[in-house]
């Protein structure tokens, strides 16, 4: 899709948009299923909460992806896409028994997290098979906010907890049919995710019932020219031969699971948004866009970079921006960046805007949220409308409190008076 394509979907269907182009879905889904082609049984769980719509879960169960949920209320999204309970896995943090039973009485894979639900669980429901993530304390890339595989992190069992863990297992009964870690967004380096693979085969070995082995995701994706990203086709050949070797060790052909978001949905989103002021001050020029850190909140909460293109005038001449949004807040979306000449009227468009942006949405301002476009073949699909007023008040229920003395009181006395 170009710039006139684009450009086209927001005159359309409105700014601010969020537009995701189903091929690069497609053939991001089709480069990981390829570069672990030789692993017998290989399953991709969409971690849906990079990017939640119906009709994009729709998509990758028609590309014969799973799911990877952390709420129940995705695990209903994505029963309602049409994938089948078997082919979701709820891997949440921090919920609740009920919420855990709830899930697992629909048919989906369970992932527990902690020693405590994990005991309270196999104390009732000795029957459902269960997946354990382990914490392999591994560090994963720099950035502490998403390194979730370190020491202090909230996340998985550590493994120093094995020997508690194997006591539960064995006093319970319980079956362990699964092992899962997820070491972050951020794998930088294959060796490091490969070394953290070895601890978690280890773990492995200690449970004689598994069917698969779930290496979680953390893919890293270029955000900008230079960034790194995994190579998933080293990473591909390295993990697929230990992986085979592994399952001979082990005496049976276990299932490798994966269940990157990012991966498969960051680089198909573009956001656009309308320039509504062109400002200078004496320190810089600001140009101020239809939208605030209520539709697209990475930058401000990660620092996160996302690449900004005039795309109607992008042979401009370039200058110098800080991009900033319409919400009385510090929201700046980009400081001192280089962009083709801007006028007022002009269409920005956000780079690598598929994962975590429209989910992250909210209403702050009592802003709508924006409307979602899905691309495919040269035509444009809308598939979530903009919010409307009646959006916003769905919910409220209006109560009047008969405040004494109220400017109401004194009107209503008034009227009887007269
Ligand atoms: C968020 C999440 C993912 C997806 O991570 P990406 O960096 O988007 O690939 C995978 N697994 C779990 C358990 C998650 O919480």
């Amino acid at each position: 899709m170009n710039n006139q394509d684009l450009l086209h979907i927001a005159r359309e269907f409105g700014n601010p948009v969020y537009v995701y182009d189903a091929e690069k879905i497609i053939s991001q889904y089709q480069r990981l299923t390829g570069a672990f082609s030789k692993v017998k049984n290989l399953k991709i769980n969409y971690a849906a909460k990079a990017l939640s719509n119906i009709s994009v879960l729709k998509l990758l169960n028609n590309l014969g992806s799973g799911l990877d949920t952390v709420s129940i209320q995705e695990v209903q999204l994505g029963l309602q896409a049409g994938f089948k309970p078997e082919d979701i896995i709820f891997t949440p943090n921090g919920v609740s028994l009920e919420e855990i039973e709830e899930v697992a009485a629909l048919g989906v894979q369970i992932n527990i997290d902690n020693l405590s639900i994990l005991e309270q669980f196999g104390t009732k429901h000795a029957d459902i098979p269960v997946c354990i993530r382990i914490n392999p304390h591994v560090m994963a890339g720099g950035n502490t906010n998403i390194s979730v595989g370190h020491i202090d992190s909230k996340f998985g069992i550590s493994i120093h907890q094995m020997p508690h863990l194997l006591r539960i297992v064995e006093n319970t009964k319980m079956h362990i049919n699964g092992i899962h870690m997820h070491t972050g967004s951020d794998i930088l380096d294959i060796e490091v995710f490969l070394y953290a693979s070895e601890i978690l085969f280890e773990t492995a070995k200690q449970f004689k019932n598994l069917e698969f082995i779930d290496f979680g995701s953390g893919f890293k994706v270029p955000y900008k020219e230079g960034d790194i990203e995994t190579n998933i086709e080293e990473l591909g050949k390295k993990l697929t031969r230990r992986f085979n070797d592994f399952c001979k060790e082990y005496g049976k052909d276990l299932t490798l699971a994966f269940e990157p978001g990012k991966f498969l949905v960051s680089k198909a989103g573009y956001f656009l948004a309308k320039v509504n002021v062109v400002k200078q001050t004496t320190s810089t020029v600001f140009a101020s866009i239809d939208t605030g850190f209520n539709h697209l909140i990475r930058p401000m909460l990660y620092g996160a970079y996302h690449e900004i293109v005039n795309i109607s005038n992008p042979e401009g001449r370039d200058r110098f921006y800080s991009v900033v949004g319409y919400i009385c807040e510090t929201d700046t979306f980009a400081n001192n960046r280089r962009i083709a000449q801007i006028t007022e009227g002009d269409i920005l468009c956000f780079k690598n805007a598929g994962a975590y942006c429209f989910t992250m949405a909210s209403n702050y301002n009592s802003r709508f949220r924006p409307a979602e476009v899905l691309w495919y073949k040269g035509q444009a699909h809308l598939i979530r409308k903009r919010e409307t007023f009646e959006d916003l008040v769905r919910n409220q229920v209006e109560v009047d409190l008969p405040l004494s003395g109220s400017k109401k009181e004194k009107e209503e006395a008034v009227g009887v008076k007269d």
